[in-house]
Order: structure tokens, then C-alpha cells, then sequence
């Protein structure tokens, strides 16, 4: 790279420098197909230790926290007693993509990189923080990594037990070299008063940037969800061909016309603007049993209902079992519904909304604002009362597999909205949070 490069950096040199570090990641946590880094493991210390090095490497501060995260400044805001934090995790689903968490930690170290290079001031102190355990799929809990920064990691999360070794999730974080008393607790491990505001990049894990062309866009907030997991229903056996209609007390399709009334709902409400996604990812009759001509004595199904509105969840979660009720009567079946599980919406700041948008506009960027359909470590912060904001970078094939797709000229773009943000004097923060957007 030129010395001219280097006195005034632009973020296409950053871009370059951006993919150099994403393959090195990549190479040094590669499986069999994708990447794994683990949870916890010592793979996600070496990337951790590897970013470490390199931010030292370009004379920024960077230091291992209570929680063995590490967090990166310009040297000079280290000791900064309040400061905006950028951030996202190292961690991966096994075999998963390298873009998922990893582009979001990147993303803020490119920030510091550019600002450091170039003599830039940030508006105010920046941290920018690599977290660790993010994913679900190592231990079961999500964000881990955050909620013990936070102090909300539950007792019944510590005695997760890993996937692969039967461990606990308490032993894996002690192994790490975390000192757990303050985790047990339900200590925080940081101070949240000093963080003014959390922001987080992350790449897109549907495709709505991807049919509306755009590279990257702003995040309204993080969808809230009711999950039943096994539903079942039953009804009662025969032969598809000698039971009449009268007769019939068929469990799948009690269980179709349940489905279709909230597919029904779900177009209705979208059409009036509400935001709502409605999915049931699994259905079957007991394998054992079923066959082309039985009627089945019953089928189990999953339920997942997602929105950014507390009251749609609410609205939608009555409807469901007023619906059951219904078919139970008319049908002469019954369901059985099981645990259901709550995660509330958490949304974005109104403010730091519309400063990102204001910085995408200022790139001459058309700007949009979407809503988050996965949960991100940003959910955690806002759940705090931090005021949160998120990107999205535009990405093909999803996510949790090693086929996710991220341009880095997409990755550019939405750094340097965040950047722009950072250098930008906004308006004082609040922990007021908007009301939901629709998508
Ligand atoms: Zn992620």
C-alpha cells in the first residue's frame, strides 16, 4: 500500500483490508464445509487473539475484558469513562457461514482503522467490542456472550450443557479463563451507564436487500417471537377409503385448517401495514403408523410466530388458540399445545435511526429501514435500556451456512455508513424507543 494510501485512507483500501482479514479468519477456522468457531472453544480465543494482534499491529488499544471479550479503541479513548459501542460476535454455527457476527466486529475495526490512519476524530469515544457466544447452537441459550456482559445470564443457561462434550456452559466459560463469580451472580461485567449507545453490523439473514437492491439498510428493530415447539392433535384413526365425512375425525386436516386461518390472518394484517411472519417448520404423523391409506389418529407440528409489535404477537397468539377451540368443537379433535415460548421484540432508537439514515444519505446512499427477522446480541443491549442500532449488509443464501454470500463492496458501504455515524455529532441520546415499522 502507498504512503499516500495509508496517510488518507478510503474505504475501498479498507474494503481490501476487510478481505484479507475475512480469509484469514476463515482459513484458521475452516471445517470440513463452511467454518466452526465454536462457542467458548479455544478457536474463538485464537480469533479473538488473532484480531487482537492485528489491531494492535495498525496502533490501536485493544484489551481482553471480564467476560474474555476483546475490546478495541483509539488508543487515546481506552479510558474513556462514556463511549459508543459497536459490536457483534466472533462465534459461528457449526459448519456455518463466515460473514454471520464476524463482518459486524470488522465493521467497527475498520472504523477505528480508518480514523486512526487518517487522524479523524470520532464525535465521541468509540469501543468496538468482538464478543463471544452468540449462537444458539452450541449450548441451546443465544447471546450468551452479551447477557453475561450485561448480568442476565440465567442459572438454568450456566448448566446448559454443550452439544459435543455433555459439559456445562459454566464449565466451557471458566475454561475460557472468565472469573465466574460475577457471572453467577448476575453481575454485570460492564458498566452500562458509560455506553451511550450500542450499534451493530450485521449481514442480512433473509433476502429483502437482496430483492430491493440495496446494499445495505438501516434496522427498525429486533422481531419478538411466541414458539411452540410440538404441537400435537388428535383425532381418531381408519381407513381412507370406508370412513365417510360424518365419520371423520382427521387430525391433519383440523390441523391445515388451523394453519390456513392464521395464513389468512397474517395477510390481512400485513396488508394493513402490521409486521408479521408466521411459520410452521415442521409437521408429521407418527412414522411408525402412517401410511397413503390411514387416516391418521394424529400429527404434531411446530408454531412460530414472529413481529415487532408486542400487540400483534398478543393478537395473533389469541388467535391461535380461539381458532383451536373452534376446530376442536367442530371437528370433534383435540390439540395439545405444549410449552410455549415468549422472546419480546427490542427495538431499535428512533434517534440513532434517523442518525443512520441522515449518514446514508450524506454517502448519497438511498436509505431504508428493515426489520431484524433473527435475534442479534443488539436485542440484549436494547433489553438493557441502551439505546441500540443496527445495519444490515445485503447477503445471499440466508445464513447458518456455509453458502451465506456477502459482497465486500456491500460490506464497504455499510462501514461507511456506520462511520459516517461516528464521526457525526448526533443529537443527545435517549433510551426512547419508536414504535415498530412496519416491513
Ligand atoms: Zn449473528
Amino acid at each position: 500500500m502507498s504512503a499516500a494510501l495509508l496517510e488518507r485512507p478510503t474505504s475501498s483500501d479498507l474494503g481490501a483490508l476487510a478481505a484479507r482479514l475475512f480469509n484469514e479468519v476463515a482459513e484458521r477456522s475452516a471445517d470440513v464445509e463452511g467454518v466452526s468457531r465454536p462457542a467458548f472453544s479455544a478457536v474463538e480465543t485464537e480469533t479473538l487473539q488473532f484480531l487482537l494482534d492485528f489491531a494492535r499491529s495498525e496502533g490501536l488499544a485493544a484489551h481482553w475484558d471480564a467476560g474474555r471479550n476483546v475490546v478495541f479503541s483509539l488508543p487515546e479513548h481506552e479510558r474513556a469513562e462514556r463511549y459508543i459501542l459497536v459490536g457483534s460476535h466472533v462465534d459461528s454455527v457449526p459448519r456455518g457461514g463466515n460473514f454471520d457476527g464476524l463482518a459486524g466486529v470488522l465493521a467497527g475495526l475498520m472504523c477505528l482503522v480508518r480514523a486512526r490512519r487518517g487522524g479523524v476524530r470520532f464525535a465521541q469515544p468509540v469501543k468496538v467490542i468482538a464478543m463471544r457466544g452468540e449462537e444458539s447452537a452450541w449450548f441451546g441459550p443465544c447471546y450468551i456472550g452479551s447477557k453475561a456482559l450485561l448480568g442476565v445470564l440465567s442459572e438454568k443457561e450456566l448448566v446448559a450443557r454443550h452439544k459435543g462434550d455433555g459439559r456445562t456452559l459454566d464449565t466451557h466459560m471458566e475454561a475460557v479463563g472468565i472469573d465466574m463469580t460475577s457471572v453467577r451472580a448476575s453481575e454485570p461485567l460492564l458498566d452500562r451507564e458509560a455506553v451511550t449507545a450500542y450499534l451493530e453490523v450485521h449481514i442480512e439473514q433473509g433476502p429483502v436487500l437482496i430483492e430491493r437492491n440495496l446494499p445495505a439498510a438501516v434496522v427498525s428493530g429486533i422481531r419478538g417471537n411466541f414458539r411452540y415447539k410440538k404441537i400435537s392433535c388428535f383425532g381418531e384413526a381408519g381407513h381412507s377409503g370406508a370412513v365417510p365425512l360424518a365419520y371423520r375425525h382427521d387430525p391433519v386436516l383440523a390441523m391445515a385448517e388451523l394453519l390456513n386461518g392464521l395464513d389468512v390472518a397474517w395477510h390481512d394484517h400485513v396488508a394493513q401495514g402490521e409486521d408479521l411472519v408466521v411459520t410452521s417448520g415442521m409437521v408429521s404423523t407418527d412414522r411408525e403408523k402412517h401410511a397413503l391409506s390411514r387416516i391418521p389418529e394424529s400429527v404434531e407440528f411446530s408454531l412460530d410466530i414472529r413481529s415487532q409489535d408486542a400487540g400483534m404477537l398478543q393478537t395473533m397468539h389469541d388467535l391461535v388458540r380461539r381458532h383451536a377451540e373452534r376446530i376442536e368443537r367442530e371437528r370433534n379433535v383435540r390439540f395439545d399445545f405444549g410449552d410455549v415460548l415468549w422472546t419480546k421484540p427490542a427495538l431499535c432508537s428512533g434517534q440513532i435511526i434517523a442518525g443512520l439514515t441522515r449518514s446514508a444519505e450524506a454517502l448519497g446512499l438511498e436509505s431504508a429501514v428493515v426489520p431484524s427477522g433473527g435475534g442479534h446480541d443488539a436485542a440484549v443491549f436494547s433489553e438493557a435500556g441502551i439505546p441500540t442500532g443496527m445495519i444490515f449488509i445485503r447477503n445471499r443464501n440466508g445464513s447458518h451456512n456455509p453458502h451465506e454470500a456477502m459482497e465486500i463492496g456491500d460490506f464497504e458501504i455499510a462501514t461507511s455508513i456506520l462511520y459516517e455515524f461516528l464521526i457525526t455529532p448526533q443529537k443527545s441520546g435517549s433510551n426512547k424507543q419508536r414504535k415498530p415499522v412496519p416491513c
